[in-house]
């Protein structure tokens, strides 16, 4: 039987590391892929097109809503976001497990939709310590930094839909910590009942 691919939704309040922890996730996983979003905001200086995200205009995005070829979408900081139904079905028809890098109002129409999902959220170590790698990161102004942290607290408090919590204070322990809850979820789905078959010469 081929092997049907896990979708792997990982969400964090932005400051917290997460495209970083899901790029070493993908280093140092085999047979995982990244869904690749589409979005209605502007792409930043260096990003892509059809690598980062599949940048689209509003009109598009709509249509797309229309034509349900969305698994989820929302809105996030103004923007329209989504995860493409067709190419994520086809990564995980072939086996492959696909990471979905989304927000919690997309996390908790993946639990709705796709039940075998696993969910992980990475937490900061503490708010001060939030405030601190945004302001470092020197990308926003001070209202953006506290607008980002006044929804930090609301993804926090939704954060128990989740399957699992991970902190992020150490990077590399973040890092092993997420791998081997993927690797360990691999691990109790794939359950080899045909080899414990043919180990009590049932086969
Ligand atoms: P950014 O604009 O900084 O790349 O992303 C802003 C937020 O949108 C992040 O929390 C990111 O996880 C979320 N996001 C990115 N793609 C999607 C998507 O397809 N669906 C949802 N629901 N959120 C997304």
């Amino acid at each position: 039987m081929t092997r049907i691919g896990i979708p792997i939704v990982i969400s964090a309040a932005s400051g917290t590391g997460k495209t970083s922890l899901c790029q070493r996730l993908l280093n140092t996983l085999t047979q995982t892929a990244r869904s690749i979003s589409y979005t209605t905001r502007p792409p930043r200086g260096h990003e892509t097109n059809g690598r980062d995200y599949h940048f689209v205009a509003e009109t598009e995005f709509r249509r797309m809503i229309e034509a349900n070829e969305f698994i989820e979408w929302a809105q996030v900081f103004g923007n329209h976001y989504g995860t493409g139904l067709k190419a994520v079905q086809k990564q995980l028809e072939g086996g492959v497990d696909v990471l979905l890098d989304i927000d919690v109002q997309g996390g908790a129409q993946i639990r709705d939709r796709l039940p075998d999902a696993l969910l992980i959220f990475l937490l900061p170590p503490s708010m001060d310590e939030l405030r601190r790698r945004l302001v470092n990161r020197a990308e926003d102004a001070p209202e953006i930094i506290e607008s980002r942290l006044a929804k930090a607290r609301d993804e926090i408090a939704q954060s128990d839909r989740y399957d699992y919590l991970v902190v992020n204070d150490d990077f590399d322990q973040a890092a092993l910590d997420l791998r081997a809850i993927v690797r360990a979820h691999r691990i109790g789905r794939n359950r080899p009942r045909a080899l414990v078959e043919t180990l009590l010469g049932r086969a």
